[in-house]
């Protein structure tokens, strides 16, 4: 690749698949076949809003149907266009694939400025592109089941539930056509956190392998590790939040859209979002010292970086002066295909996106499963596990007492034990149960190949096979 000329978002994608299936074994036909885009519909529709007929575009890609439905947020921002939409398609296919969630993948995007509208117009705005998706099956529990991403949440997703149900009356696995739902319309305990919760498990487990931890320079644990966090969007505000009030990572820098806040004591992550609700962004907040040029704070002398917004942030212009030396994206595509060679040549190590931010589609899943059970995790189970729970309790007490042991139960151990996992532990199991497994898969790759020498190809390569193996048992 030359690394002269900025690629954009989708030939980022290309071009990091391609370093992949050079190192594997595949059939030309194969590769292309997964590689390219399935397929991408694009719809203009009109909505009558303040006076007059205002004209919006949407989009709705499918990157890979190998297995269906397939699965992929839903964005609102002003940027959207044909070859985000497919990057972020093909992404999902990847990320799907690595974190063994059996969905194809899919991205969709509308070109719009939320902030620009009031939430029922908003809300005008969403029915009608869910209606236009809607009737092409492009929304449908069984075929293509969008969740938030960028300038969406659990109240458009709410939306297009209704819009689906209005339209699919009869259809009673309704509920399942879109993740990412307010708990009490059918969403999932834990959803909402579900990507920063999984960046949080995905450092946990790099930092349990003190071969990988010396890769990327550091040592010790994510005890007082220092981290520059670039968004407070709902993936930066969780994962920022879990790591310092969790794991005692200090939050030295926040960028955000109007600039940056610095603080070598660290940051109250609770208190700086509380402000930027408050305000509209960090610049004033009290604390810390304000930096105009947010940009620059991605450069800062850190521990770790955490990319939490936008595509292309780490690119040609500014990667040879990344100073972190471990990088987790918990964005898509945060860093573009030129800056990950200039890194990979410095010896950052990466933890890619379709495996550091996969929590939230993990967490999908488990949303779309339990709709169409029709139940929700630990409703059958809990009280059966509790009552064994207590039987062993009761028998342990009742021992120490006949014979005169004295034995007392540790302070709050009786608590914990005898509690049974509700809905959010079972979810918060699952997500790291998936992320240490998936971590795993990458790292036998990236440390048993020798011609392997980072995260991200040993996670397209897991990726792929995956997906190749999906063709190949369809006869293909
Ligand atoms: N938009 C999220 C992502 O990029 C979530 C997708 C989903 O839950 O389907 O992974």
């Amino acid at each position: 690749m030359t690394a002269n000329r900025e690629p954009t978002f989708r030939e980022s994608v290309d071009l990091m698949f391609n370093r992949a299936v050079a190192l594997m074994d595949l059939s030309p036909g194969l590769e292309e076949k997964i590689r390219v885009c399935n397929a991408t519909y694009t719809v203009r529709f009109g909505v009558r809003l303040r006076g007059q007929i205002q004209t919006f575009t949407g989009y709705r890609s499918v990157h890979s149907e190998h297995m269906e439905p397939v699965k992929g947020g839903i964005r609102y921002a002003m940027a959207v266009n044909q070859d985000e939409v497919e990057a972020l398609a093909a992404l999902m296919t990847y990320k799907c694939a690595l974190v063994e969630v059996p969905f194809g993948g899919s991205k969709g995007g509308l070109r719009i400025d939320p902030r620009e509208w009031e939430e029922h117009e908003l809300e005008q705005i969403t029915r009608r592109f869910a209606y236009e998706l809607i009737k092409r099956d492009l929304i449908h529990p069984a075929q293509n089941v969008p969740a938030p991403d960028m300038g969406t949440g659990e109240r458009e997703m709410a939306w297009i539930a209704d819009q689906y149900k209005r339209m699919a009356t009869t259809d009673i696995n309704y509920r399942a056509c879109v993740t990412g739902k307010p708990v009490n319309g059918g969403g999932i305990q834990g959803r909402t956190e579900a990507t920063g919760r999984g960046v949080q498990y995905a450092l946990q487990e790099f930092f349990r392998h003190p071969g990988d931890i010396a890769a990327a320079g550091l040592s010790g644990t994510l005890e007082g590790k220092r981290v520059v966090v670039q968004g407070l969007g709902n993936v930066g505000y969780h994962a920022a939040k879990f790591l310092s009030e969790e794991d005692g990572c200090k939050i030295i820098a926040i960028v955000e859209r109007d600039g940056a806040l610095i603080s070598d004591e660290g940051l109250e992550v609770e208190a700086v979002r509380g402000w930027i609700a408050r305000h509209g962004g960090v610049s004033g907040y009290p604390e810390g010292t304000y930096v105009s040029d947010g940009a620059k704070v991605l450069e800062a002398d850190c521990d770790i970086l955490i990319p939490a917004a936008l595509e292309g942030v780490i690119h040609l212009g500014n990667a040879a002066r990344i100073r972190a030396p471990l990088i987790i994206e918990a964005a898509n595509g945060p860093v573009t295909a030129g800056a990950d060679e200039i890194l990979r040549q410095k010896g950052t190590v990466i933890i890619p996106d379709m495996y550091a931010n996969a929590g939230g589609v993990t967490v999908s899943y488990f949303e779309w499963v339990k709709n169409l059970s029709h139940i929700r995790f630990g409703r059958i189970g809990r009280r059966q596990e509790e009552a064994r729970h207590q039987l062993i309790v009761n028998e342990l007490e009742r021992l120490s007492a006949d014979r005169g042991l004295g034995w007392t139960l540790s302070p709050g151990f009786k608590e914990k034990y005898l509690r049974g996992a509700g809905e959010l532990e079972l979810v918060r199991s699952g997500l790291d149960d998936t992320m240490r497994t998936a971590y795993q898969s990458m790292r036998e790759i990236w440390h048993g190949r020798e011609d392997v020498t980072d995260l991200r190809t040993a996670a397209y390569m897991v990726a792929i096979s995956r997906v190749a193996a999906s063709y190949r048992a369809m006869g293909l």
